[in-house]
């Protein structure tokens, strides 16, 4: 339902509507961020190249048609605020906003949508899921079905053991933790289609390869990831 704009006035005078990147007092509801800090988003352009970083990363363990990553990450910078408040302070609308913003640009700069069917959120653990309440890259693709029309599936695979944290192991050890935690549900309308698989963030791509290994498995389909940003330049 939408909030009468008297409510959201209101509502403006206690909580004042502020650029998350600098601050700055916007006026228009449904922004998120200034223009000079949208001008300033650490963009890759991976999407203008077929053979960029993601694509790279995955050659060899994860068939994929193409990879993308919007943003590059860096402690303290734009993308980690942007990444905070949505999983950390539960600020959805600003996911849906940065998933449209995002899929509008890579859209309008090379089409990088035509061809693909179904976007697939990368699922949470249960535990997580109880935790925040929403899966981040589900309403990543909340947004980008706003930009692009693409359906959203959410119930094609789960995640079927909860994996240790994972910050403090070596990448080998990462690699390992991640094996066999998605297993496939329902899948026979996802046969012979092109999905996209939607995450936060890349780091060393173990989760999305271990779940994109599982989609893999339906009879035809095609696999392509994209993220909101990715960890380091490399
Ligand atoms: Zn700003």
């Amino acid at each position: 339902m939408k909030t009468p704009s008297y409510l959201e006035d209101l509502s403006r005078l206690f909580y004042p509507h502020q650029c998350i990147g600098c601050g700055y007092e916007l006026y228009q509801r449904d922004q998120k961020l200034c223009s000079r800090c949208l001008k300033e988003l650490p963009r890759t352009h991976y999407e203008k190249a077929i053979e960029n970083h993601v694509f790279r990363l995955f050659t060899g363990r994860l068939r994929l048609e193409r990879g993308a990553s919007w943003l590059f990450f860096s402690k303290g910078g734009l993308t980690q605020k942007l990444i905070h408040q949505l999983k950390y302070r539960g600020n959805t609308a600003l996911g849906v906003y940065i998933g449209q913003t995002m899929g509008t640009q890579l859209q309008k700069s090379s089409h990088w949508f035509d061809s693909i069917d179904v976007m697939v959120p990368l699922p949470l653990n249960k535990r997580k899921m109880a935790i925040r309440g929403f899966n981040q890259s589900e309403i990543l693709c909340r947004g980008l079905h706003l930009a692009t029309g693409l359906p959203v599936e959410e119930v094609a695979v789960m995640r079927t053991v909860h994996t240790q944290t994972q910050t403090k192991k070596s990448r080998i050890q990462r690699w390992s933790n991640v094996e066999h935690v998605f297993d496939l549900l329902d899948t026979g309308h996802l046969e012979n289609k092109h999905a996209l698989l939607v995450d936060d963030v890349i780091t060393t791509g173990a989760t999305l390869d271990a779940c994109g290994q599982v989609l893999l498995k339906i009879p035809g389909l095609k696999l392509s990831v994209l993220s909101l940003a990715m960890a380091s330049r490399f």
